[in-house]
């Protein structure tokens, strides 16, 4: 049973892999044997999560770039891919969250937030698509949200990348289904990370806790088990799924706070 999940000679590439939910799921597949690239904005951050990485036993590098850009996404792919020498699993985690009502939602932060959390996913997956042929197949593993099921009203752009990206997950899942490449979607609930800032504090983050049936707040490291299921052989009949990782906010009684 154990080598349904074991990812040992397998390479993977985790947008946003350097802190938060990304790092999170790039332990879990650094846990279960894969050589990790991890590529994010931040040079130094990079090298502290492959610092970690490789604490467990395998190779990690770090690519410095901005993904939303399309020259960016590709050159860091075919780095990650020349040096680890395959690809087999790509992780498109980078995102972020800019607010304000539909009313007051400016284009800039709605053109940021899209051309990250969606635009830049069909980047790095276009990029990445021939490696995954080449290594015979492979696993992509897009990231959603609650946003994803639920109307937002603080965040139109979020919430309209966060439904897509569903979406185009299932797309690339129908597409490239014949190239043995399954394509499936986590959707984290609440989870504690320096996206929230400020906002998980105080009475906000009781009330979270109070909808969420699991009566906790996430983890980055909660992702690790679902990514590593995703990533490996024990999913390969799983494909175009969306899969909540939320202690089952999206499933809780609407009505009765704990
Ligand atoms: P963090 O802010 O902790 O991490 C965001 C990651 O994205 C960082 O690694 C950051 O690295 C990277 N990143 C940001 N911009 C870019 C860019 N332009 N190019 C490349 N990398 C970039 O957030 P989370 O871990 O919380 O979020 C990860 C994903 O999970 C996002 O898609 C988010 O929408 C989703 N999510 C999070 C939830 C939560 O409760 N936290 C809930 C639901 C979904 P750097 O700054 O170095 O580039």
């Amino acid at each position: 049973m154990a080598g349904l999940f074991d990812l040992h000679g397998k390479a993977a590439l985790v947008t946003g892999g350097n802190r938060g939910i990304g790092l999170g799921i790039a332990r879990g597949l650094a846990g279960a044997g894969a050589e990790v690239g991890v590529v994010a904005r931040d040079q130094q951050q990079n090298a502290a999560a492959c610092a970690e990485l490789s604490a467990l036993g395998v190779k990690a590098m770090g690519v410095a770039a901005d993904v939303s850009a399309r020259v960016q996404a590709e050159a860091a792919v075919a780095e990650v891919a020349a040096a680890l020498g395959r690809l087999d699993i790509v992780v498109h985690c980078a995102g972020i969250s800019r607010g304000g009502r539909p009313p007051r939602h400016k284009e800039e932060d709605w053109d940021a937030v899209v051309d990250l959390n969606l635009k830049a996913a069909l980047f790095v997956v276009q990029a990445a698509h021939p490696h995954l042929v080449a290594a015979g197949g492979g696993k992509v593993i897009t990231i959603g949200s609650e946003f994803s099921i639920f109307g937002g009203v603080n965040n139109p752009g979020y919430v309209a990348s966060k439904g897509g990206i569903v979406q185009l997950t299932k797309g690339l899942a129908s597409a490239w289904g014949r190239d043995n490449i399954q394509v499936n979607c986590i959707l984290p609930g609440i989870i504690e990370t320096a996206l929230w800032g400020e906002v998980l504090q105080g009475g906000f983050r009781e009330t979270m806790v109070r909808r969420t049936p699991a009566g906790r707040i996430g983890t980055p490291d909660d992702h690790q088990g679902i990514a590593v299921f995703l990533a490996s052989a024990a999913s390969d009949f799983v494909t175009g799924q969306a899969i909540a990782v939320d202690g089952g906010f999206a499933i809780a009684d609407p009505l009765v706070f704990n």
